[in-house]
């Protein structure tokens, strides 16, 4: 039912908004595809063009590929002129990617929702002794990823919670357990925030953890746990979370030890327009620094099952706008992603005009965006991203975990 709802809140989005590729999405539909994906964006009535003459010093700064500062920022996020916003995003996309597109085939372990943390939007922990609480033996995850090679997985997605029952070796043994299994695989696990926790399960630096993770066989930490860095939102959503200045100095050092990562921003719940773009910034500040972020994936909150229900999901509007600011502000990642999980497939389609290039991947067994009312599908085929890019007019690039092409 709420993927009916969320469809039809695009139709109606896409009357106001959209673009003139439209007839392209259509006409690009490869020959023997099976029903063809409904147009999503229509030709924007020219009532609702709403040029924004104040966008103009924005715009020849973007043509000339010079930086966007805060008050661009939130200027981008005010503004209801959506088309310009959309072109401008795309054309930085275009100016780095052209029309590729990244997707690939993936699979997420989510080994335990056991979690001492409080945070208010999240539906998928549990507490300890909590009906519902679960952590996989590392058994478990050896049959659950025996067949990996045969499914053509390139990257593996490990994350959890922080869970207070799981002793330090356990995480270095699941690194090296899927490195010996799976040497050609891409392993991308744990968020800043498992690390930390880690660390001090540990009673050992952070850097230390990461140089273990390194040697058992880790590529990337995922981008998780960033939420919004607002000090006053962190202290009404996740008390007892990590800073903002954790979670940044955790991929800091990340980098230095020469891993890479991703980075995340939750958004569409108590924060304010200034507290996004401030994120954005401190996420561009240190990727000029360490150059270590692969891929930056707004997530925006699903409020099902939650303490913040009286909340409503960002609407298309916001998820599209949130998408070409962060591709316009953070011009030093080089990959804006659309994760399919948590914005529909048919949003993800959309999204590929407002400035993201990667739509993620298969994502076999996720479930932390599931126990938040997600109504996507559990995992999608490959077959059907590669369908869905060029639908949208674009050239599907298959990658590997550090977004090395694997064509
Ligand atoms: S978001 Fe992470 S740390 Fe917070 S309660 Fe959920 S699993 Fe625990």
């Amino acid at each position: 039912m709420a993927q009916v709802v969320l469809f039809h809140q695009l139709v109606q989005f896409s009357t106001c908004l959209g673009t003139d590729r439209v007839q392209d999405v259509v006409e690009v539909e490869p020959e023997g595809s099976e029903t063809p994906p409904p147009p999503l964006l229509s030709k924007p009535p020219s009532v609702m063009q709403n040029p924004d003459p104040s966008l103009a010093d924005i715009e020849s700064r973007v043509q000339r590929s010079q930086r966007l500062e805060f008050d661009d920022g939130v200027a981008l996020f005010q503004t209801t002129d959506y088309d310009t916003v959309r072109r401008l995003a795309n054309m930085v996309r275009e100016r780095l990617h052209g029309n590729e597109t990244y997707h690939v085939v993936n699979r997420h372990i989510n080994y335990s929702n056991i979690c001492a943390g409080e945070c208010s939007f999240c539906a998928f922990a549990r507490r300890p002794g909590q009906e519902g609480g679960y952590t996989l033996s590392l058994s478990e995850i050896w049959d659950r990823t025996s067949r990996l090679e045969q499914e053509g997985v390139l990257e593996i997605h490990v994350v959890g919670s922080v869970n207070p029952e799981i002793p330090y070796p356990y995480y270095v043994d699941l690194v090296a357990g899927l490195r010996h299994r799976h040497p050609g695989v891409t392993i991308k696990a744990f968020s800043a925030v498992e690390v930390a926790h880690m660390a001090q399960g540990a009673g050992k630096p952070y850097a230390d953890v990461l140089r273990d993770l390194k040697a058992a066989g880790i590529d990337a930490l995922v981008g998780g746990g960033a939420e919004i860095f607002s000090q006053r939102v962190r202290k009404l959503l996740c008390p007892s979370k990590i800073s903002a200045e954790i979670w940044l100095d955790v991929h800091r050092q990340a980098h230095r030890l020469g891993l890479k990562s991703n980075a995340t921003m939750l958004y569409g719940h108590l924060e304010t327009i200034e507290e996004r773009v401030d994120h954005l910034l401190r996420l561009r500040s240190l990727q000029d620094e360490t150059g270590g972020f692969l891929a930056f994936v707004p997530l925006p909150f699903h409020p099902e099952n939650t303490s913040l229900s009286d909340i409503s999901t960002p609407s298309p509007t916001d998820r599209l706008r949130t998408l070409a600011v962060s591709r316009l502000v953070l011009s030093n990642i080089p990959h804006i992603k659309c994760y399919w999980i948590a914005s529909g497939i048919e949003a993800a389609r959309s999204s590929l005009d407002w400035g993201a290039d990667d739509l993620d991947g298969t994502v076999k067994d996720e479930r932390i965006y599931h126990a938040a009312g997600a109504a996507t599908p559990a995992s999608i085929e490959s077959d059907e991203l590669v369908r869905l890019i060029r639908a949208a007019g674009r050239i599907p690039v298959t990658r590997d975990g550090l977004y090395r092409n694997t064509r």
